[in-house]
This record gives C-alpha cells, sequence and structure tokens, in this order.
C-alpha cells in the first residue's frame, strides 16, 4: 500500500478553492436539516448544482457533461464532499447504474440519458431486494412478462432506498420461473412515474429513508430492457462488484468501500473528544485529563484507521462492526448524554453521538451483510468450501 503524500499542483490547489467555494454557498444549514430530517441521502438543489459544473461525473469529457477532471482533482473533489457532508446516497447509486446502462442500453436511450444524468435531472436507485430475498438477490420473484414490444410488471420490491427522488428503478425481475435461479433473470430500466407503481416510505432506527416499491400491471417497453431477455444477472454484477468494494485500484480510491460509515464514526470521536475537553468529574478534573478515558479513546481511533485501510469484502465487514462495537463503547465512555438526541437539552453536538449510534446498526445489513461477506471471504478469499446450512439441497441429499 502506497501511503506518500499527493502533492496538488498550483492548478489542482486552484480547483480545490473553488469546489470549497460552491460548498460553502451550497451546504446551508437547511441542507443539513433537511438531511436530517428526511434521511433521503440526497438534496436536490445541491446535486443540480453539482451537475450544473459537471460534478457528479467529473472525469466524463466536458462535451459529455463532465468536469474533465485528471485523477487528483477528481479526488480531490471526492475528498471536499465528504468533508462538507453532502448528501451521497442517489448520487452514489446513480452512478453505480450508469456504466451498466451504457454498456447494455438501448444505444438511443443511453444517448438521450447521458446528458440528463450528467446534469443530475435524471436518476437512478437500486431495484435488487425482494420482500422475499434480500440476501440471495438470484432469488428475485418480481414477474415481468412479455406483452409485444412492452412487457408487464408484477410484484414489490423492498428497500428501494431514494426511489422517491430517481426517475427510473435499475429493476431486477424474474422472466422464467422454470430456469435455474440466476438464469431466469432480465433488468430493465423502470420509470418510476409509470402508472402502477407506488412508493410507500420506510424510515430506520438509523434516521434513513427508503422504501417499499409495488408495482401493479406496470408496463415497461422493451426497449428499456437492459442486457439479454434471462441475461439479468450479468448486467447486474457490475455494480453489485462496486457496491461490494472492487475500486478501480489507482491509488487514489478510498481502500474500503466502508469509508461512509467509518467518516461517520470519526465525525462521534472527534465530538467525544471536544466534549471531554469541556466535560468535569465530580471533583473537578477534566475529562480528557483522565488516562484511562484517553486510552480507550485512543483503541477507538486506532480502529477506525484500521477501518479505512482494510480493502476488498474484508473492508466492508471491518469498517461496519468496528463502527457498531466502537460507538458502543464510546456511549459508555461518555455515559448518558451521549443518548441524548437532536434538539435535546445538553445533546452533545446536535446528538452527533447518538445519531452515530443509531446509524451503525444498518450498516451490517445495505450492501449486502456482514454474514456474507464474511461468507464471502471464507469462500473467495480465504479458499475454504463453500457455506452449507440445514436445509440446503446438498444436506438433504
Ligand atoms: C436502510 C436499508 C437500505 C437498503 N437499500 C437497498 C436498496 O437501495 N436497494 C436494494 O435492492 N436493497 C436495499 N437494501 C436491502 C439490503 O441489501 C438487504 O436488506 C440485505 O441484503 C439483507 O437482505 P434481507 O433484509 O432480505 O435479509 P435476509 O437475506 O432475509 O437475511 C436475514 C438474516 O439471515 C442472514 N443470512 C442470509 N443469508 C445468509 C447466508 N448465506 N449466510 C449467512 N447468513 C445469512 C443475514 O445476514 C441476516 O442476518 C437496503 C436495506 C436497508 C436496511
Amino acid at each position: 500500500m502506497d501511503f506518500a503524500t499527493v502533492e496538488l499542483t498550483a492548478e489542482q490547489q486552484a480547483f480545490q478553492q473553488e469546489v470549497r467555494a460552491l460548498l460553502d454557498e451550497v451546504m446551508t444549514e437547511e441542507v443539513h436539516d433537511h438531511e436530517r430530517t428526511t434521511g433521503d441521502g440526497f438534496h436536490e438543489g445541491v446535486h443540480l448544482a453539482l451537475g450544473a459544473r459537471g460534478w457528479l461525473f467529473p472525469e466524463w469529457p466536458v462535451e459529455d457533461g463532465g468536469a474533465g477532471l485528471d485523477q487528483v482533482s477528481a479526488r480531490v473533489l471526492a475528498l471536499e464532499l465528504a468533508r462538507y457532508r453532502v448528501p451521497y446516497v442517489t448520487s452514489g447509486t446513480t452512478a453505480g447504474v450508469w456504466p451498466s446502462v451504457e454498456q447494455y442500453g438501448d444505444p438511443q436511450l443511453v444517448a438521450e440519458l447521458k446528458p440528463e444524468v450528467a446534469a443530475g435531472r435524471v436518476r437512478f436507485c437500486l431495484g435488487y431486494s425482494d420482500p422475499e430475498s434480500g440476501s440471495d438477490i438470484a432469488a428475485a420473484h418480481l414477474r415481468a412478462v412479455r406483452d409485444g414490444a412492452e412487457w408487464v410488471l408484477n410484484g414489490s420490491k423492498m428497500w428501494t432506498t431514494g426511489a422517491h427522488n430517481c426517475q427510473y428503478t435499475f429493476l431486477i425481475t424474474r422472466t422464467d420461473p422454470e430456469a435455474p435461479k440466476h438464469k431466469g433473470l432480465t433488468m430493465f430500466l423502470v420509470p418510476l412515474q409509470s402508472p402502477g407503481v407506488e412508493i410507500q416510505a420506510i424510515r430506520t432506527y438509523g434516521d434513513e429513508r427508503t422504501n417499499a416499491v409495488f408495482y401493479d400491471d406496470v408496463h415497461v417497453s422493451d426497449r428499456n430492457r437492459l442486457g439479454e431477455v434471462n441475461g439479468g444477472w450479468a448486467v447486474l454484477r457490475g455494480p453489485l462488484d462496486e457496491e461490494h468494494g472492487a475500486g478501480r485500484g489507482d491509488g487514489l480510491d478510498d481502500v474500503t468501500m466502508g469509508i461512509g460509515y467509518t467518516r461517520v464514526f470519526q465525525r462521534a470521536i472527534d465530538a467525544a473528544a471536544r466534549w471531554a475537553k469541556r466535560a468535569t468529574r465530580p471533583d473537578g478534573t477534566h475529562v480528557a485529563d483522565d488516562p484511562v478515558f484517553l486510552d480507550r479513546l485512543g483503541r477507538l481511533v486506532v480502529e477506525t484507521e484500521a477501518a479505512a485501510v482494510t480493502p476488498d469484502p474484508m473492508g466492508r465487514t471491518k469498517a461496519s462492526l468496528s463502527y457498531i462495537a466502537g460507538i458502543a463503547e464510546l456511549i459508555d465512555l461518555v455515559g448518558p448524554e451521549a443518548l441524548l438526541a437532536h434538539g435535546a437539552d445538553g445533546a452533545i453536538e446536535g446528538g452527533t453521538l447518538d445519531h452515530a449510534h443509531r446509524f451503525a446498526q444498518g450498516t451490517a445489513t445495505y450492501g449486502g451483510t456482514t454474514d456474507v461477506f464474511k461468507n464471502m471471504i471464507a469462500q473467495h478469499v480465504l479458499g475454504l468450501p463453500r457455506l452449507r446450512l440445514p436445509g440446503d439441497k446438498a444436506l438433504v441429499r
């Protein structure tokens, strides 16, 4: 791993200032409040402001709606967006899906969508998880049946995060119920405004907003099919691999795909450190002068650093599990004040620790559970045999 510092050129430094100037302007308290109250992981005004500068796809050429940035400048941009806490869920799902749209979509549809996606007016969410199958995506049930030049969709998807802020869902459907499960799937880009689509909000314990989406005789054109009929598994692999941490490996990427979780935990640790400088014990000493407190806080900092440099499936697992265990330790260190929520009297820095504690819990689930990732590590990294669970056909035989 190369830990060398990257020296910014004068031009890259000027670019960094330009990014900060825009973010100072658009990342207002209203945006943070909006995120706190909606849990959307998205703010349209900010998204469109980034799109107007080509910063949603910053390395795309300017003529395609990008900003033609070099890799270092693109990294500078990404770090500033994280530092300013720009909501990132919907921009992330859109960027993750686009390469599959471009590779597998109808060329005319791709040409129509590309400038809209770059400008931020068209966005994509992920329609993988059925109510009956989350970890086992290939077992998707939602049916698509051909009807001339169209397909008719019936069924439902759970956890389609951002559906209410997106124009299309990247929807995996069952087109051949008789075929082996991976071979009977077809992918579509389904307009969410279509008649028969109903989006119902779900709020999580971690304040996030996600959705259940119901499809009742929804007609979608065959032009919106991505890839071959019954070839949906191949189309799904690209965004899934990206979600599972297959970065581009240029040394400028975040090492772990769990960096978003680690950053929330780091902010909570920083808030606890500032609190410790203010807070006093009954004997009048500052908490920050207590060596036991410092030792335990220091261990948590080391955990976040270790999580930030752990790659691949191990990184996703480490980022989540060390965060869940670590935030509980942090709450214990600080005491009951840590659990005061935003708006409560005495809440630490707007309830930063309370929110970080609740947000931590879901990180073991979305994007694939840590249990499933542990299986991946066992099988694909350690070369151990495939997991067999009671009820598996192999065991029954
Ligand atoms: C806030 C939130 C946002 C989400 N956003 C999206 C989204 O945008 N799009 C989308 O499609 N999905 C999304 N998901 C769904 C998420 O990917 C699934 O919840 C996850 O994959 C687990 O699936 P499940 O909930 O059906 O649980 P199940 O798969 O039913 O798992 C139940 C339990 O069994 C364990 N388990 C299952 N299979 C195995 C196995 N093979 N080995 C060991 N243990 C196993 C799991 O770890 C878990 O503890 C989101 C979920 C949440 C909570």
